[in-house]
């Protein structure tokens, strides 16, 4: 099958028993076995359900993945991976990720004694500078959350081989219409569903993929002894969302590419952060392994602090909203909301000032957005 159609068709199996074309949603807790040491192959839902295996073997067939394992949340995928590690184990990771990881890792995993160095994983020398002897995880998020900043895949790839440690890839802004970290040797992938691939703010939710066999048993393992597991309904929203995916992320990057150039152009507008124009430092990598450059933007006003506030609390077809993703455009302050537990010195010193907007560009006609953007800089 080509990609489009994994997107829509991979798991799709009319139900057995009634032909049903969309799956039932198995809302269940527990299974009735055959008899004593017999079951169907379910036993209770926290280990196994058949609407989370589902969206399991889709996502994995869409991401290109041999294996795929669901969580309740991005963030307990991220938790799952990290559990993988034992005390005393050396991360490295992205200085821009989303906030909520790096609250876990400063203000949670440190207490199981994990150690964390945070660089610009954009500087390949940098991040070969900060593997330890006991550096067991790379860990990428590209593009970053919030500032967009592309990461080598190749590069880090290298890295990771050379001093054989795990390489995991948050890739939760790119998805896997526009770049598959597999492909580039990264032992898993991560996303989180939330955003684009359930792609209507209707979920929370999280998955892990990889090839290797290892990893999956150890992350099922995982899975089923933590039990941040998925609602069975909850699977089933986001396999509706998921079908439309490819159609839905051509149209968030036309826009996305099209509002860029209309704020990069907009004399209030200081700078913008945006991986398909041509003026920003990662397009070139993002060009050669990216199929192309999603719709998340950030940028900042000439105003600073209050003009952003300007902008944020006067548009009116944008929502003012955590959460990035979805068919509708949200607009975000980070300092105040996404990153709000980043201290702020280290949120300025990695370059995520006050005044920093961040959009998620939807899918409604681009020309509705711009002028909304427009009418509310007006006051800027
Ligand atoms: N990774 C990235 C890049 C994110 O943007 C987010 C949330 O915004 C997460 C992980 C966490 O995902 P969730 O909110 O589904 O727990």
């Amino acid at each position: 099958m080509k990609f489009d159609t994994k997107v829509v068709r991979a798991s799709s199996k009319p139900d057995k028993t009634t032909g049903a074309v969309v799956p039932p949603i198995y809302q269940t807790a527990t299974y009735v076995l055959e008899e004593v040491g017999r079951d169907k192959g379910y036993d209770y839902t926290r280990a196994a359900n058949p609407s989370r295996q589902l969206l399991e073997e889709h996502l994995a067939a869409i991401e290109g993945a041999k294996y795929g394992i669901c969580f309740s949340s991005g963030m307990s995928a991220v938790d799952s991976v990290l559990k993988l590690l034992k005390a005393g184990d050396h991360v490295v990771c992205s200085d821009d990720v989303y906030g909520g990881v790096s609250r876990h890792f400063n203000q949670v995993l440190v207490h199981y004694n994990l150690e964390f160095t945070y660089v610009n994983s954009s500087n390949v020398k940098e991040v070969e500078g900060a593997i330890q002897s006991n550096t067991k995880l790379l860990w990428i998020e590209t593009p970053t959350n919030p500032l967009l900043k592309i990461t080598n895949l190749h590069a880090m790839n290298k890295i990771a081989k050379d001093n054989s440690i795990l390489f995991g890839v948050d890739a939760t802004f790119s998805t896997p219409v526009f770049l598959r970290p597999l492909e580039f040797g990264a032992d898993l992938v991560m996303h989180s569903t939330t955003k684009y691939l359930s792609g209507h703010n209707q979920i929370i939710g999280g998955s892990i993929h990889t090839d290797d066999k290892e990893i999956f048993d150890k992350m099922k393992f995982i899975q089923k002894t933590i039990g941040a597991v998925p609602s069975p309904f909850d699977c089933f929203l986001t396999m509706l969302g998921l079908r439309t995916l490819h159609l839905r992320m051509k149209r968030h990057n036309e826009n996305a590419q099209a509002i860029a150039e209309f704020l990069e152009s907009h004399p209030k507008v200081s700078r913008v952060a945006y991986p398909g124009l041509k003026s920003d430092p990662g397009h070139q990598v993002a060009k050669d392994q990216m199929l192309g450059f999603s719709g998340m933007i950030s940028f900042e006003l000439s105003g600073g602090i209050p003009a952003g506030k300007h902008l944020m609390n006067n548009v009116k077809l944008c929502f003012l909203a955590e959460s990035l993703g979805s068919v509708e455009t949200m607009i975000t302050h980070p300092a105040t909301m996404t990153h709000a537990e980043v201290p702020a010195e280290e949120r300025h010193a990695r370059g995520l000032t006050d005044g920093l907007v961040r959009l998620s560009v939807g899918i409604e006609d681009k020309e509705d957005i711009i002028e909304d953007l427009s009418k509310a800089l007006e006051g800027c």
